[in-house]
């Protein structure tokens, strides 16, 4: 197989706005992929091989309301690449999941763990769902349920879920429990970001928000900007979101706005995130807090600020709006906020976008502390989770760096052909089973 034998026409890095369909993450995904496989020089066989999902699975997940009532949803779970060790992905429950997104986050998860060097491939799942508007038992049935559906790919070697958009630690229980019911035995393992009194790890709550703080301090140190006084914009307010700002604050950072689905709020001298967590924790959702001035979530993409951590969802900053945002650095906390148009307009400003696969590795660093703590049964102090979390994001950085000055490219680029090429050097190392 030779690298001059590939079809070029796909490779061509696209240079106008000619994305075929800029909202579809899978297409986003895969337009980055093209583009770094070229720059490395991949050969054909293996870049057709690192274009295909492993393995997609569809499933239906029928559930008793609590009235009585039956309903049938669509789960899915995509195992995109297991080269190098067990699946690693987490869940998702809203009504948005689609096949295409829970593919394109899968690849994404296979490239975060081979950039952060970490002994997992990529995989994510998700039910078509609406949380608000289950009740806690409805829940739990529906986890119980679509556990149960795709049980035979689930476990320690081969496939292991955590949290993501609107589950928890509370339906990572529930899955462990499922699985360990079937098992007959208990499977710590098979689930990260489980709650610390059954398995899961001090610091993984925070890992991901920590992981956005800890290189976005080493991309200001990067550019020689300063902390203090550095403005801060923070799109989502969840897991990520949340925590990244408040250790964002605690570093000494001025956070000028953040928001969730509600809307946000903007205060130029600095909001107090603790009290906006408590607020959120009493309250559910930010749209209430009084203390500062409401803001709208694509006002706060273009805010005035330094850094912009988009922590919510997909496809927010697009080539609509690129253009207008003032921040110097992105630190992607969220999966895909940028479509590939927009990483052009931002590149051509000279904004210094942290990739997602980089910048919100964190979470499945310390997923795979947890891994190892279960499997060795010897649980870490806090301090050593971080720490080792903190050598593992700035070593990913700096490796990042050395890539994209090496080929002249993007961090984004650099991230993606770091992490393609672990990939594929694992592949011609195991051959081709045929
Ligand atoms: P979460 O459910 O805890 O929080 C999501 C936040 O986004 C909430 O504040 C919600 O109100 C807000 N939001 C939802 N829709 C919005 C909209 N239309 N506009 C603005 N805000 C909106 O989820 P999370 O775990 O914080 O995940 C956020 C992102 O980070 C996702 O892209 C996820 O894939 C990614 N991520 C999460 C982790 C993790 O460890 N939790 C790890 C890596 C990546």
């Amino acid at each position: 197989m030779s690298a001059t034998s590939r079809p070029s026409p796909l490779l061509i890095r696209p240079e106008k706005d000619t994305f075929l369909n800029e909202e579809n993450p899978f297409e986003g995904m895969m337009s980055r992929f093209d583009y770094a496989a070229e720059r490395l020089s991949l050969d054909q066989g293996l870049y057709k091989v690192l274009r295909s999902p492993e393995k997609q699975i569809i499933v239906s997940v029928p559930f008793q309301r609590d009235t009585g009532e039956v309903e049938v949803y669509t789960g899915y779970r995509v195992l995109y690449n297991t080269s190098r060790g067990p699946a690693k992905g987490g869940i998702r429950f809203d009504l948005n999941v689609t096949l295409d997104e829970v593919k394109a986050l899968a690849a994404w998860m296979t490239w975060k763990c081979a950039l952060v060097n970490i002994p997992f491939g990529g995989s994510k799942g998700g039910v078509v769902c609406d949380p608000a508007t289950l009740s806690n038992t409805e829940l739990e049935r529906i986890t119980r349920r679509y556990t149960s559906a795709i049980i035979e790919i689930l476990g320690p070697d081969s496939d292991v879920p955590a949290p993501d958009v609107n589950t928890n630690e509370r339906v990572m229980a529930w899955i462990m429990d499922t699985y360990s019911m079937h098992k007959r035995h208990t499977v710590t393992a098979v689930v990260t970001g489980k709650p610390i009194a059954m398995g899961g790890s001090l610091g993984r709550r925070e890992a991901t928000g920590r992981g956005c703080m800890l290189v976005t301090r080493e991309a200001l140190r990067k550019l020689g900007m300063p902390i203090a006084g550095t403005r801060v914009a923070v799109q989502g307010f969840g897991n990520v979101g949340s925590t990244a700002a408040m250790l964002m604050e605690e570093l000494g950072l001025t956070i000028v706005a953040v928001s969730d689905k509600s809307g946000g709020v903007y205060n130029p001298k600095g909001l107090r995130i603790k009290e906006l967590q408590q607020h959120v924790r009493e309250h559910r959702f930010l749209g209430e807090y009084k203390e500062a001035e409401p803001i709208t979530n694509e006002q706060l993409l273009t805010v005035d600020c330094e850094v912009l951590v988009p922590a919510a969802l997909e496809n927010v900053i697009t080539r609509h709006n690129a253009g207008d945002v003032k921040a110097r650095i992105i630190c992607e906390g969220a999966n895909g906020p940028t479509t590939a148009n927009a990483d052009r307009i931002l590149e051509e400003k000279g904004v210094f976008v942290v990739p997602d696969i980089l910048a919100n590795a964190g979470g499945v660093t310390v997923s795979y502390f947890e891994w190892v703590q279960d499997r060795g049964g010897y649980f870490w102090d806090e301090e050593t989770v971080n720490q080792r979390l903190e050598r593992i994001m700035v070593q990913s950085f700096d490796e990042v760096i050395t890539m994209s000055e090496k080929h002249r490219v993007n961090l984004r680029t650099g991230a993606y052909m770091q992490a393609i090429e672990r990939v594929a050097a694992v592949h011609r190392l195991r051959g081709m089973y045929a």
